[in-house]
C-alpha cells in the first residue's frame, strides 16, 4: 500500500519539518477560520498532501507511523500557528492511535486480534488513500468518566448495529468523514467504539456554533437516529475500548500538545512584539526596555518550558498498566499545560500592552483558544486536580 507522498521513513525531525513549511501559511488562514468560525479545510489539504494526514497510520499500512511521542511533537508544531487545526488533527489521529499503537499493546483472542487487523486495514486505507478524516464525538454533557454514563445506543441488528443518540461538542461536525462515537449496547457492562460515516442516514447536525475560542473546531451537536453501523466499523474489538482506556489512559491527554504548541505561538507572538517586528503592530520601534516587560517574558519562558518539560517526560515514558506515580505525573501534566496556556496568553497582554490585543493582531485569537484546554473532558483540570486529591492517601 503507497500514500500520494513519499513518506518513509521520516524521523522525527522531519515530520515536524513539514509542519514547519507549513506553517506561516496555517497563520495567516487562523484569522478567517476564527473570524467566520469555520472548519480549515485548507489546512487539512495541506496535511494530506503532505502526508501528514496518515501520521499515525503504521508504517505497514502505508502511512508515517509516528508513535505517540512523535505525534505529540507534532501536533505542538501545529497549535503553535493554529490551535483549531491542531485540536481536530488531534481528534483524527487520536483515533489512529486507538486502532493502531494502542490496539498492539492490549490483550485480545488471537480470534480477535485478526479481526481487528482485517478492519483496521480498511479504516486506514480510507486514510491513506482517500484522505478520510476522523473525529471522537465522544461527550454527550452527561458524565465526565471516561467509561461510564454513555447514553448513546447500539442496537445489533443483521450486519452491524443501530446507533440512536446525541453527542455535544462534536468538533469536525460536518468535516469528518467518519464520526467515531463511544455507545453501549443495552444490558452490555461494557462500552463500544463505532466508527459511523458521515453519509449514512438518519444524523442530524444541530445547534449554531459561535464560541469564545477554537472557532474553527466547528463543535456542534450531533444527533444519530437508528443510523446503520456496519459490524466492521467497529474501531477496536468489544471490550476493547474498555480495556484501552482503564490500561492505556494516556491517550485522554492527546489534546494536550495542542495547548502546549499553542503557548509557544504566544512567546513566539511576545518575541516579535517586545522587538518592534510584528507585522501590523503600532510602529514606534523596540518595546522591550521596560525591566517589567522583561521580567513578565522571563515568567512566560520559565511557564512554557514548565509545561513542555512535564509534558513531553510523560509522553515520552507512557506505557500500558501505568504505576499510580505515572499517572498522577500524567494528571498533572495535563492540568499544568492547560493552566499555563492560559496563564501564559494572559500575561502577555500584560507584557506587550493593551494595544496588542487588538483584533488585528493574532495574540488576542490565541488569548480566547488558550481559555478552553483546561475545561476538556475526560480530563478537564477539575478531574485532574479529583484525582491528585487522593493519589497516595487511601492505600
Ligand atoms: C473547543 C472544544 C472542542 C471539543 N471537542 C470535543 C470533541 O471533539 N469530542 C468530545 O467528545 N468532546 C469535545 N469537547 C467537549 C469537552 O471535552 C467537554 O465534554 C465539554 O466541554 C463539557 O462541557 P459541559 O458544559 O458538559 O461541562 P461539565 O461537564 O458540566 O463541566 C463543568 C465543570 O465541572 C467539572 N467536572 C465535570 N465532571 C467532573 C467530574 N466527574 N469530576 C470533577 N469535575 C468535573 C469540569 O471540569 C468543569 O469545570 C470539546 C470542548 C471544547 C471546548
Amino acid at each position: 500500500m503507497k500514500t500520494s507522498h513519499d513518506i518513509v521513513p521520516l524521523t522525527r525531525e522531519e515530520m515536524v519539518a513539514r509542519v514547519r513549511e507549513l506553517g506561516p501559511t496555517f497563520a495567516e488562514r487562523a484569522v478567517r477560520y476564527d473570524r467566520e468560525a469555520v472548519f480549515p479545510w485548507e489546512n487539512f489539504a495541506d496535511l494530506k498532501a503532505s502526508g501528514l494526514l496518515a501520521l499515525c497510520v503504521p508504517e505497514e499500512y502505508g502511512g508515517i507511523g509516528a508513535s505517540y511521542a512523535d505525534y505529540a511533537r507534532v501536533s505542538a508544531e501545529i497549535g503553535r500557528y493554529c490551535g483549531a487545526t491542531a485540536l481536530t488533527f488531534n481528534m483524527h489521529n487520536a483515533t489512529m492511535l486507538w486502532a493502531g499503537q494502542v490496539a498492539d499493546m492490549l490483550d485480545f483472542s488471537a480470534e480477535d486480534r485478526a479481526l481487528h487487523h482485517a478492519r483496521r486495514a480498511e479504516l486506514f486505507r480510507g486514510v491513506v488513500e482517500e484522505g478520510a478524516i476522523h473525529s471522537q464525538p465522544f461527550s454527550e454533557g452527561i458524565s465526565a468518566g471516561a467509561t461510564s454514563g454513555v447514553h448513546t445506543k447500539a442496537e445489533p441488528v443483521a450486519g452491524g448495529f443501530r446507533v440512536t443518540g446525541r453527542k455535544i461538542f462534536a468538533s469536525l461536525s460536518g468535516a469528518a468523514s467518519r464520526y467515531n462515537v463511544t455507545c453501549q449496547v443495552p444490558c452490555e457492562p461494557f462500552i463500544r467504539l463505532l466508527s459511523i460515516p458521515a453519509a449514512a442516514d438518519g444524523i442530524q447536525i444541530v445547534g449554531d456554533w459561535d464560541p469564545l475560542g477554537m472557532r474553527g473546531t466547528v463543535s456542534r451537536t450531533l444527533l444519530f437516529e437508528n443510523v446503520f453501523v456496519p459490524a466492521d466499523n467497529e474501531v477496536l474489538p468489544a471490550r476493547g475500548y474498555d480495556q484501552a482506556a482503564q490500561r492505556f489512559p494516556f491517550l485522554f491527554m492527546s489534546l494536550a500538545p495542542s495547548y502546549l504548541g499553542l503557548t509557544r505561538g504566544v512567546l513566539d507572538f511576545t518575541r516579535t512584539y517586545l522587538r518592534g517586528e510584528t507585522p501590523g503592530q503600532t510602529p514606534g520601534g523596540a518595546r522591550r526596555d521596560l525591566v517589567q516587560k522583561q521580567v513578565g517574558w522571563g515568567q512566560m519562558q520559565i511557564d512554557y518550558e514548565t509545561s513542555r518539560a512535564i509534558l513531553y517526560d510523560v509522553l515520552d515514558n507512557t506505557r500500558i498498566d501505568p504505576d499510580e506515580e505515572l499517572l498522577a505525573r500524567a494528571w498533572v501534566a495535563v492540568y499544568t499545560v492547560m493552566e499555563n496556556a492560559n496563564k501564559v496568553a494572559s500575561l502577555a497582554v500584560r507584557v506587550c500592552g493593551g494595544q496588542s490585543m487588538l483584533k488585528h493582531l493574532p495574540l488576542e485569537r490565541m488569548y480566547r483558544d488558550s481559555r478552553l484546554g483546561i475545561t476538556m473532558l475526560p480530563w478537564s483540570g477539575e478531574v485532574c486536580l479529583d484525582r491528585l486529591g487522593k493519589v497516595g492517601l487511601y492505600d
